[in-house]
């Protein structure tokens, strides 16, 4: 087998087990590996490390799929799915939705792979050249896994350029879609656009999240930030809200979130397609008011590099929410982004609470849902973190 030799004392990371081996740790390559071939990952003085993947153009230049000596093979990917599948099952997560993440990545020992599925469908996204190679045996595992009829392949996301692979989409296994999956998640119907959405087609990390706003919702007035196809405004509104404004910058989305809200039989909201920064302001300008806040904004910070700016971005939002909470009044803000640390966002929040002089205590904090866990050797699976804060009455 073909080997990657580490720069003296470059182990550490792997010994930590922290799956990535970055382009600047290799002193060289025994042998002339293709991209996404298996390889041997060795330290310096020869000590077996690791068995991984080999990615050529990216800056990640193997991700490992074994810790231990074993045969990288169709099984293998078939045992990591059927684990992440049943790790899934044993949470009970399929009595809250028959939409889930079924493979997350690192965290599930399969760096590159994301699947999730939505009732008789699996989106998957092959992200990385050694997810790529294997793309048959990781489309056969997810079709074998019991009630599966269907694998669509959704690999479009940016990650890919950085590996050097084209966008690939279509029908992997099974029968095509006839019209998009509806998923019902603790009791709503949501209609997923699986061929089109963002990401796999709909947010499942923030499942439970959702289901925390329906039980604050009773008889307020809530304002839904970034709403996408609406996850949370329908979950307000099915919460007994007063009224719900909601605002998403993408037409489309907000389509889909009317939509999701007459499959459900709920009232309308008051949709606003305009760009969430400048609403806040306008808002709070007029004087308006609410009982309870969502910020849910896309990743202003891929990387570390982009926290700075991405903290500015951050506090604006969170300010003008707290200038416009109600005495005791909720505010529930979330950064998905892998830049911006748990640590790192509470004082943001906190910066922000502190210019709008009001007082906050947190409540909660707040996480993605149980099917995207976190590998304590991976610290960047744990990219979504949120507050649930309270504004003093
Ligand atoms: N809360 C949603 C997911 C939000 S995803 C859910 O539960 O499903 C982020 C959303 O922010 C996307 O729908 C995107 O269209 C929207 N968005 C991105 N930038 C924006 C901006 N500046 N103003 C308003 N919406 C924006």
């Amino acid at each position: 087998m073909r080997k990657l030799i580490l720069k003296a004392g470059r182990e550490k990371s792997l010994k930590r087990r922290h799956p990535w081996v970055f382009s600047g740790a290799i002193d060289r390559l025994e042998g002339n590996p293709e991209a996404g071939e298996t390889i041997e990952v060795r330290s310096g003085d020869g000590e077996w490390l690791a068995l991984a993947a080999y990615s050529p153009h990216s800056q990640i230049r193997a991700r490992v799929w074994s810790w231990s000596e074993t045969e990288i093979d169709a099984s293998f990917f078939t045992r990591r799915v059927e684990d992440a599948a049943s790790a899934r099952a044993a949470l009970g997560i399929d009595r809250a939705s028959d939409g889930m993440r079924l493979v997350h990545a690192e965290a599930d020992g399969l760096p590159g792979v994301i699947a999730d599925r939505y009732g008789e469908t699996v989106v998957v996204q092959l992200l990385s050249t050694g997810a790529e190679r294997w793309r048959d045996a990781i489309a056969d595992a997810l079709c074998g896994l019991p009630g599966v009829y269907r694998v669509w392949e959704r690999s479009d996301a940016d990650a890919r350029e950085l590996e050097g692979l084209k966008p690939r989409s279509g029908l992997l296994r099974g029968k095509p879609l006839s019209g998009a999956p509806v998923i019902e998640e603790h009791g709503l119907k949501f209609r997923v656009e699986a061929d089109a959405g963002h990401k796999t087609g709909f947010y499942l990390d923030q499942r439970d999240n959702r289901l925390l706003l329906r039980s604050l919702a009773a008889d307020k007035d809530v304002l839904d930030c970034f709403s996408y196809t609406g996850g949370f405004t329908l979950n307000a509104l099915r919460g007994g809200a007063r009224s719900v404004m909601t605002i998403d910058s993408s037409g489309l989305a907000l389509d889909m979130a009317r939509a999701n809200t007459r499959l459900n039989g709920l009232p309308d909201a008051n949709w606003l397609e305009a760009d969430v920064f400048q609403t806040l302001r306008k808002l709070r300008d007029q004087g308006r008011s609410f009982d309870v806040i969502v910020l849910d904004p896309p990743k202003l910070a891929p990387t570390a590099a982009h926290a700075e700016r991405a903290s500015r971005a951050y506090k604006d939002i969170n300010l003008f929410a707290l200038k416009m909470l109600r005495p005791g009044g909720h505010l529930m803000t979330y950064s998905c982004s892998g830049g911006i640390s748990p640590d790192l966002f509470q004082k943001i929040v906190a910066g922000a609470a502190l210019d709008a002089r009001v007082d906050v205590r947190v409540e909660m904090w707040l996480h993605a849902s149980a099917d995207h866990p976190v590998a304590l050797n991976f610290p960047e699976s744990e990219y979504l973190k949120g507050l649930l804060c309270r504004v003093a009455a």
